[in-house]
């Protein structure tokens, strides 16, 4: 079933020196209890199409066309009371930096505990006890003591867990996960990984997962999208997005993952193109080993369907 459908959502930049756009007909479907990740190079406009979903756009920044359902339920339109509903209680944010969601004045405790008293009216001490067994299922030791800690005595793992518990507390049926890991080293990543993946598969909660970092997302999506240069280039399944993968770009992603121990790793040549620069035709082609110049910086591509829920927009097919 449909948790979140996103139908051609285009969003532009207005900026002093003109109007650029950064994400352009981006549909994408996520099922209840599934894992979608979303791929691509900073700047591909993974983060704007996740921070659409939540009205979290900058000011510069607005939806030319498009619509997001969650729930039947089209978030575009949602007035401000709504979508604050939405926000924290259906829909909740774990952000690449766990600071910018907590309140470094105020312990973690104070801060679930306002989030359930908020979202599910829950008297204070009925709000305590669920804020400890939030805790208590991100696998937080001493949960107590986590509790009444505020964020800057907390290692950067356990303030994510804490933002996880969060989400936890409020049943969220929805968590978008924003290069959760980044900021956090090798093993503390996995665990978070796991953690999210355990979250899912017990609960049923839905997971959009915002990575640049293909080989974290491969063991953890259920489907996947690829980003180039504000659009999607290749989505599908992940077993067969891996099985047989289409895209040049997304071809060249896989060929730079560094467990690709039996061949010699190969970086993508070039930049992804800056929001303001203007290129004709395939996006990828100036990166593209295999770009055929008449066609390639010419005409867009478009996504067409190379297999069962298999999509990818490349003059190739
Ligand atoms: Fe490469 Fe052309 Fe395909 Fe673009 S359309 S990915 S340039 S082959």
């Amino acid at each position: 079933m449909n948790l979140l459908e996103i139908k051609n959502l285009n969003i532009n930049f207005n900026l002093e020196d003109g109007i650029f756009p950064a994400v352009h007909d981006v549909s994408l479907i996520i099922k209840k209890g599934t894992t979608h990740a979303l791929v691509g190079e900073s700047g591909c406009g993974k983060s704007i199409t996740a921070m659409s979903i939540l009205q979290l756009l900058p000011k510069t920044a607005s939806i030319t066309r498009g619509q997001i359902f969650f729930n039947n339920h089209d978030l575009l339109t949602a007035n401000t009371e709504e979508i604050q509903k939405i926000r924290g209680s259906k829909i909740a944010l774990i952000p690449q930096d766990p600071l910018t969601s907590l309140n470094p004045l105020y312990t973690i405790g104070d801060q679930l505990v306002e989030i359930i008293e908020l979202h599910q009216k829950s008297e204070k001490n009925q709000a305590k006890d669920k804020a400890i067994e939030a805790l208590n299922m991100v696998k937080i030791p001493a949960p107590e003591r986590c509790f009444n800690s505020y964020p800057h005595e907390l290692s950067g793992g356990m303030k994510q867990r804490a933002i996880i518990a969060m989400a936890l507390a409020c049943n969220a049926e929805l968590i978008i996960a924003d290069e959760p890991t980044t900021a956090l080293d090798v093993t503390i990543q996995v665990q978070i990984m796991n953690l999210l993946d355990d979250i899912k598969k017990r609960y049923g909660t839905a997971i959009l997962l915002i990575s640049h970092d293909l080989a974290l997302v491969s063991q953890y999506s259920d489907y996947i999208s690829v980003m180039y240069a504000g659009r999607i280039v290749e989505k599908a399944q992940a077993k067969d997005f891996f099985l047989t993968t289409n895209h040049p770009y997304s071809t060249a992603l896989i060929r730079a993952l560094p467990s690709n121990k039996f061949k010699k790793l190969a970086s993508i040549k070039g930049q992804p193109p800056t929001l303001k620069q203007k290129i004709n035709g395939c996006k990828f082609h100036p990166r593209c080993s295999y770009c055929m110049p008449q066609v390639c910086s010419n005409e867009i591509p478009e996504l067409k369907e190379i297999g069962f829920n298999h999509f990818s927009a490349c003059h190739l097919n």
